[in-house]
């Protein structure tokens, strides 16, 4: 992560950076959702076939979505904790972004949208959660259909 993809991230809202993890521990990550999706299909009801199979893709049988791997893979939530990954995102967003994760989160997040709704700085009373909110595109989905649910438009 140099001056570069700061400076990017800052404009955009998000960055790719290449490079972080090699190119055997990516492909031992794809091959256990590679895993994960053929379980998946083996037990998909034939009725919810076409909602979940990608009909573009005619070689093979390739699922169109997977909920959040980081929230069922422990092969995904390794790489989410590593400390090269760890360690630019907080270049990024400052420090405590590993202190929590994605479940504590989802645990915390009804709490959190409470004080929001009250008018109370949420992020001050929970900066660990805020921080995580940032950080991470699944809870922060998670965050805003919870708001709009309760009412309001999300602080985020
Ligand atoms: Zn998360």
């Amino acid at each position: 992560m140099d001056a570069i993809d700061i400076g990017f991230y800052r404009h955009q809202g998000h960055v790719t950076v290449n490079g972080v993890f090699a190119a055997a521990e990516m492909d031992a990550v794809v091959r256990d959702i590679e895993q994960w999706g053929e379980a998946f299909l083996a037990e998909l009801p034939p009725a919810q076939r076409a909602w979940y199979l990608d009909g573009g893709v005619q070689a093979r049988a390739v699922l169109r979505k997977l909920d959040n791997p980081h929230a069922h893979r422990p092969a995904v939530q390794q790489l989410a904790r590593d400390l090269r990954l760890v360690g630019s995102i907080e270049s990024l967003l400052g420090p405590g972004v590993s202190e929590l994760g994605c479940d504590e989160c989802f645990d915390q997040l009804d709490r959190y949208v409470e004080l929001e709704v009250t008018g109370a700085d949420a992020a001050a009373a929970m900066p660990a959660l805020a921080a995580h909110l940032t950080g991470c595109p699944a809870c922060r989905e998670e965050h805003e259909s919870l708001r709009a649910l309760v009412g309001g438009e999300p602080a985020v």
